[in-house]
């Protein structure tokens, strides 16, 4: 009786099998596995991609966001063996303000001629953004060649009349705002807003500016010494920081 009871059971167990294994059932048996894996985290675990909240504070200029900060250094004079050392590269655009090509004519201006001292980056962008603040109905400002990615000679091989300075990261060229209010360069005095040009160059000289070589026929005006009229100057400002 007992072997009977236990062939019954086997022929049992043979059925439960063959049944468990039948095509039919295959999703029932395969279906549930994945939900209950431990190694997969629930959907609330999972990091979701989310913008980046900037704090904006409206005494810091946004352009200053997006640059790459370098300790730079200039090494030797704007006009003589100058070197730019871990230079920061001011970017083409920005909120307010423009680069030019003064060889193209163009914006933006291309990139190995905007490289400066992080100080002079940080100089120029604030300025703007200030005198653009003060006067909300101001065009951008644009900006022209500042050095090159490790400063050195910038001459006439370099495209245009070429800069004698600009060697070290400390020296930029900014365009005159234009009574127009067009993002160009003003190619001739009577295209100039003098009375904006005149804000700009106090705005730098009050910034620390050391030179401020601006057009002979402009008449713009500021400290002897520092303020100084200069040929070639009529089209736009040179700025110099320490
Ligand atoms: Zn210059």
């Amino acid at each position: 009786m007992r072997y009977v009871v236990l062939a019954l059971a086997a022929l049992l167990v043979v059925v439960a099998v063959a049944f468990g294994q039948a095509p039919d059932s295959q999703p029932v048996g395969t279906a549930p596995e994945p939900t209950t894996t431990p190694n997969i985290p629930p959907p609330a675990d999972t990091p979701v991609p989310t913008a980046t909240e900037t704090p904006v504070d409206p005494s810091v200029p946004p352009d200053l966001a997006g640059i790459g900060w370098r300790d730079s250094q200039a090494l030797g004079q704007p006009a003589r063996k100058g070197r730019l050392r871990d230079g920061t590269q001011l970017p083409e655009l920005g909120e307010d303000f423009f680069t030019w090509d003064p060889v193209y004519n163009q914006i933006p201006n291309r990139d190995w001629r905007r490289w400066g001292t992080d100080r002079l980056i940080r100089t120029i962008i604030t300025v703007i953004h200030q005198y653009r603040s003060a006067r909300d109905s101001a065009q951008r400002v644009g900006i022209m060649d500042l050095s090159r990615p490790h400063g050195g000679r910038f001459g006439r091989n370099y495209g245009g009349l070429g800069h004698a300075s600009h060697q070290n990261g400390l020296d930029a060229d900014i365009l005159y705002p234009r009574k127009d209010g067009t993002e160009t360069r003003a190619t001739k005095p009577g295209q100039v807003d003098r009375k904006l040009a005149q804000d700009l160059v106090d705005r730098f000289v009050a910034a620390g500016a050391v030179k401020v070589f601006v057009g002979p026929h402009l008449h713009l005006k500021g400290p002897e010494n520092v303020v100084v009229p200069l040929i070639y100057h009529d089209d736009h400002l040179h700025v110099r920081i320490r």
